[in-house]
């Protein structure tokens, strides 16, 4: 029988952003949304991924000679090609280039290997009193895996949040959530046509998800990624609060300032980032629109936070 494997694109340690104390986030390949502005499009598709970031390249030609598949050629004037239509995401050229020029993601963890990154960490999820995050991509689109790892985690008592942005078949991932601590859940838009601009789907089911979620037990952070001109208005983010707010298990609703940190690895995955001309929401703007939420809110005694106040979730 073959073992359990989860495909996962990074394991980023030290992290203070992505839940309480200093945290490792996993982050697992494969996203059913496909938002414009995402900053880890390298997590957006399941299969393996090779960039080729040819400011790093110093031209020994490893891949050349290794390529199986004829992806990597020099052309009249000796400059390296790289044809990602015939490359099979083996994964050689990465593995063998020495600057990492060429770098893979999505690579195969059992739980036991995984289980045993996230657990060189514990020193420091114990004296800081974080864990790990399980983040993506779409972390609730491997369910079956992310179930194993948590249950591992929780039998170890290590601190479990995920990030999702609820795209899941809930029936499948529901077992995972005996597992999980901290729920990071993210809502785009809460007009479903506008949704579905953004992200290529429909937000019904996602808000179904939350309300099923938030019958679970599980504290749950709402999220909003705030992108001028295309969500940013004050009826989105009092809409998005007031669903949050009815939500039981929901105590904050925290604001994501839209960023560009992400465009480079458009550029090395040879896609294109189709938000060039979006600017990032000034702290002004972004301050207006916490304070929008915070009247739907704070009545009820939950409350919304600029990502710039990020304090740990309690
Ligand atoms: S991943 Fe494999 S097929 Fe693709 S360029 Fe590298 S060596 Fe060639
Ligand atoms: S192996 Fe890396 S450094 Fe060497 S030629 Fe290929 S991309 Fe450049």
């Amino acid at each position: 029988m073959n073992e359990l494997t989860g495909r996962i694109f990074n394991i980023q340690k030290c992290s203070i952003r992505d839940g309480r104390g200093m945290r490792t986030t996993v982050f697992l390949k494969g996203c059913g949304l496909r938002c414009l502005w995402c900053a880890n499009p390298e997590g957006i598709s399941f299969a393996p991924e090779i960039s080729l970031n040819p400011v790093n390249c110093m031209g020994c030609g490893f891949c050349l000679k290794q390529c199986p598949s004829g992806a990597v050629s020099l052309d009249e004037k000796g400059v390296m090609k790289y044809d990602r239509s015939k490359c099979a995401a083996c994964g050689l050229c990465a593995q063998l280039c020495p600057t990492e020029a060429r770098k893979q993601f999505g690579r195969e963890y059992t739980v036991d290997e995984l289980f045993r990154r996230i657990y060189q960490d514990h020193f420091y999820f114990e004296h800081s009193g974080g864990g790990v995050t399980f983040s993506g991509g779409e972390a609730l689109m491997q369910p079956e895996f992310l179930l194993e790892i948590c249950r591992k985690c929780k039998d170890y008592k290590i601190h479990v949040a995920i990030e999702t942005c609820g795209c899941g078949n809930y029936e499948k991932f529901a077992p995972c959530l005996d597992y999980i601590d901290f729920i990071y859940f993210d809502i785009k838009h809460m007009d479903s046509e506008m949704h579905r601009k953004i992200t290529g789907q429909s937000n019904v089911h996602i808000l179904e998800n939350l309300k099923r979620i938030s019958g679970h037990g599980k504290e749950i952070c709402v999220r909003t990624p705030v992108v001028p001109g295309w969500n940013d208005s004050e009826e989105n983010i009092r809409a998005t609060a007031a669903f949050a707010a009815q939500c039981a298990n929901v105590r904050r609703y925290e604001l994501l300032a839209y960023h560009k940190l992400g465009i480079n690895k458009y550029k090395i995955l040879g896609r294109q980032y189709q938000l060039e001309d979006v600017e990032e929401p000034g702290k002004d703007h972004m301050q207006h629109l916490v304070d929008a939420a915070n009247e739907v809110l704070l009545p009820i005694g939950k409350k919304c936070f600029y990502n710039s106040e990020n304090s740990a979730d309690e």
